[in-house]
């Protein structure tokens, strides 16, 4: 038996949410491990899938730019060729477009914001899913002979665990794109939310844009990235990539300090699974408190740039 993952290239290097997807295929413990790398990508960028337990890794440098139906039909190619019976894909956006039509083109069962491992149970597999925005979860039984799942990114931790990481050519039927972009515009130098282990984020306590400095700087000394609430994207005192939130993008990383956000339901939706929640806010009665594991009741003008201090000196006494 087989397993297959989807490992996403960026920039010429493997996402890390595609290495923690081979961590968890190694936890499932069900055969050799495959995965299919579309795009331009080095032998020692591909060799980091070994170092997690890839036994083989299926190449293609033909793909330019994406496209979800020339991935899913090559993913579904790749998969057929090893003969596996489970396709892993990170829940990315990337993955989200993807795992769908691949799991169409299997005939394959597909369980996405998968936050567990498999457990047998008669002749199906359940898996837990996150749903209702992470308030909630469902478990899952598949029952098809093959199976798709979409992890939750930063769910699993990564855990070194060296396979043969074989690298073949992979020459998939069609690469020609059904769609194309016509234009792709990158943030660059900063660290994208949807992998960030540390969060900063700030919300209308914050006043305006021009006092983002403080965000940024804690951000900076940290090693995290950026995020928002809604009204701060709205009023457009930051870009909408980084408004996390029910109608935002989900996040999952281990710290999240919310800096003048009230904590309404909405906002939760998008940052609660986060490992551990501080919340900075001057009314102690703010809904954040209810679900932080830390609460500072203060100004965000005073406390920030203590907090800014404090981390430097930490950092400075740690080098
Ligand atoms: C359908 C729908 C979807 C939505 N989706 C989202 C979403 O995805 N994401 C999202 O964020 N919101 C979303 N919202 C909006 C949400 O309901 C809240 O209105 C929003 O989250 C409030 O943002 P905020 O906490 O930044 O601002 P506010 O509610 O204005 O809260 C500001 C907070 O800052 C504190 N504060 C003020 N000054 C200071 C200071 N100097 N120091 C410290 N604290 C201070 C205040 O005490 C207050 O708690 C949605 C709403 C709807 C109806």
């Amino acid at each position: 038996m087989s397993i297959l993952v989807f490992a996403e290239i960026q920039d010429g290097k493997v996402k890390k949410s595609s290495l923690e997807a081979v961590s968890y295929a190694k936890q499932m413990n069900a055969g050799t491990i495959h995965a299919v790398a579309l795009g331009n990508a080095d032998n020692s960028a591909l060799a980091e899938l070994a170092k997690y337990g890839a036994n083989q890794i299926h190449h293609s440098a033909a793909f330019t730019t994406f496209d979800s139906t020339t991935y899913a039909a090559a993913i579904a190619e790749a998969a057929n060729a090893c003969g596996a019976k489970w396709v892993i894909i990170s829940n990315t956006y990337t993955g989200k477009s993807v795992a769908p039509r691949v799991a169409v083109r299997l005939k394959a069962a597909i369980a996405s914001g998968v936050v567990s491992i498999p457990e047998a149970s008669g002749s199906n597999w359940v898996v837990r899913k996150s749903c209702f925005s992470g308030k909630g979860f469902a478990n899952i039984s598949l029952n098809s002979d093959v199976r798709v799942l979409a992890l939750t990114p930063n769910s699993f931790s990564l855990t070194e665990a060296a396979g043969a990481g074989e690298i073949v050519a992979l020459n998939p039927a069609s690469v020609e794109n059904k769609t194309t972009s016509v234009e792709i515009k990158r943030v660059t130098g900063k660290i994208p939310l949807t992998e960030a282990e540390l969060v900063v984020s700030g919300g209308r306590g914050m006043k305006g844009p021009e006092n983002w400095g403080m965000i940024e700087e804690l951000a900076q000394v940290l090693g995290a990235a950026t995020a928002c609430s809604k009204p701060v994207s709205d009023m457009h005192w930051r870009t909408h990539e980084e408004h996390v939130g029910q109608t935002g993008i989900t996040i999952k990383p281990n710290l999240y300090i919310a800096t003048g956000i009230s904590g309404a339901i909405q906002h939760l939706a998008g940052v609660s699974s986060s490992k551990v929640i501080v919340a900075i806010n001057k009314d102690p009665e703010a809904p954040f408190f209810k679900i932080a594991d830390y609460g500072i009741v203060g100004d965000a003008f005073e406390v920030l740039p203590q907090l800014i201090e404090a981390a430097k000196k930490f950092k400075s006494q740690a080098n």
